[in-house]
């Protein structure tokens, strides 16, 4: 009878993982409220059984999700003529690991295929959704999101957050993240990073935050720093239950310092406004892939799989987004996954996030030089001198070290990181310092590590 009982439940949540959401559309529009909630909860429900599901029952899961989704693909030109060239079908994907027949699906061949020809023709208008990527690279591209996908990561973010310890009812605020549209419905008040900067505001949200018992952010790890500086600066007091940052890389620092300032527990989520969400932490400060919203690989250059516990490109096929399939897509992130169990229980396997490439100075000869090669040189020479810095390509043959100095850096240091700089650019770049007490986030809340601005 229990296995019984079991078997039903587990079919169950198969059933739902495989076809929900219901809701978009739903008519009356009235009544459309109260059958999301419904949703919600019938949703968390089969997420939080999946959680123990066996890595062979995933395997069929992704397997029939990807078919989904490869049917909704097969009515968008680009993909259709990809398709028949390679003679890929469907019908003859057995697992998800037959998906690398497939090439990898690149940033720039996103920009550089027709939209028209990169969205399926056979799904109801009424399901595009129009968004922008953020822009951290400088280079917004626009998509459209399915209104399925909106749902989706709604959803996931109420088990995220429950799994994090935050009980229902929780009040929800935001710091930025303006274009985040899923966040939208769940929110009790946002504040945009131009209101965080105006006392009038800021005064206003201390107060509606105090007011709440259980208060939830979501925010840029950026974006919290100031929000801790200003609140020092206002001699306010304010605490949250649970900080979710996104968007930007959170440091083992940053986590200890705003969990200090606003007593609460801070939490890591990766995601990307194509494909999202990517990794959401466990209890044991861990990420997880989200198998039931995509399927993560981790590849070479070439886009041949890797091997787990093996660090390569993070490509993802995101299983809620038909309107405009992401398929193979190169988020531009590097990773591993990590071949053992986590010990919170959870079955999905976690993965490690080694970077983004954060891009190229391309030098007036026409040489390059890797971002991430300086300021990883920059972080084991200077790391006792520099709090933080910003590295900014300002023109064609300048450039500027903007950086945050600690109390032991002195003139001395200013000459080195010159000399360093002239030898790094062979004297190509004409370099500066400026030396700031804080660095700002950009429009979209972040604080990049590298700006190009020519
Ligand atoms: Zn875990």
């Amino acid at each position: 009878m229990v296995i019984l009982a079991h078997m039903g439940r587990a079919f169950f949540a198969k059933w739902i993982i495989l076809r929900m959401p219901f809701t978009v559309g739903f008519q009356p529009t009235i009544l459309r409220p109260l059958a999301e909630k419904l949703e919600n909860e019938i949703w968390c429900w089969a997420l939080d059984y999946a959680d123990s599901f066996s890595p062979i029952t995933w395997s069929s899961l992704q397997t029939k999700l990807l078919r989904r989704l490869l049917t909704s693909a097969e009515s968008a030109p680009y993909w259709t003529h990809l398709f028949r060239v390679l003679e890929f079908s469907r019908e003859n994907l057995e697992n998800p690991t037959n998906m690398v027949r497939l090439p990898v699906f690149t940033k720039f061949q996103l920009k550089n295929t027709l939209e028209s020809d990169r969205c399926a023709h056979n799904i109801a208008r009424d399901r595009f959704v129009r968004a922008a990527t953020s822009g951290s690279t400088a280079e917004p591209v626009a998509l459209f999101q399915d209104g399925y996908d909106l749902r989706a990561r709604h959803v996931g973010i109420l088990k995220e957050i429950r799994d994090a310890g935050a009980p229902k009812g929780s009040s929800m605020f935001a710091i930025g993240l303006d274009t985040h549209r899923y966040l939208n419905s769940l929110l009790a008040y946002r504040l945009s990073n131009t209101e965080l900067e105006v006392p009038q505001y800021r005064k206003q949200f201390y107060q509606m935050v105090n007011k709440t018992t259980q208060p939830i952010l979501f925010t840029t790890p950026s974006l919290a720093l100031r929000l801790a500086a200003l609140i020092g600066h206002d001699n306010a007091k304010i605490a949250f239950r649970l900080i979710r940052c996104t968007g930007e890389e959170l440091s083992l620092s940053v986590r200890r310092n705003l969990s200090d300032i606003f007593r609460s527990r801070v939490v890591n989520f990766y995601g990307t406004r194509e494909c999202s969400p990517i990794g959401v932490e466990c209890t044991a400060e861990r990420i997880h892939c989200v198998p039931w919203t995509n399927y993560l690989e981790v590849v070479d250059a070439e886009g041949n799989q890797l091997p787990a516990g093996s660090e390569g490109r993070i490509i993802v096929t995101s299983f809620h987004n038909h309107v405009m399939p992401f398929i193979r897509y190169d988020i531009g992130d590097r990773g591993r996954i990590n071949p053992e169990l986590c010990p919170c229980g959870r079955t999905s396997p976690t993965v490690e996030f080694t970077g983004r490439a954060p891009g190229i100075i391309e030098l007036p000869s026409g040489n390059h030089v890797a971002v991430l090669g300086i300021s990883t040189n920059i972080a084991m020479r200077f790391h006792g001198e520099i709090m933080r810095f910003q590295m900014e390509q300002s023109g064609i043959d300048s450039f500027i070290f903007r950086f945050i100095p600690t109390v032991s850096y002195s003139r001395v240091t200013g000459e080195s990181l010159l000399d360093f700089f002239k030898k790094t650019f062979h004297g190509e770049l004409k370099c500066s310092l400026e030396n700031v007490s804080d660095i700002f986030p950009n429009d979209s809340g972040k604080t990049p590590i590298f700006i190009k601005r020519n």
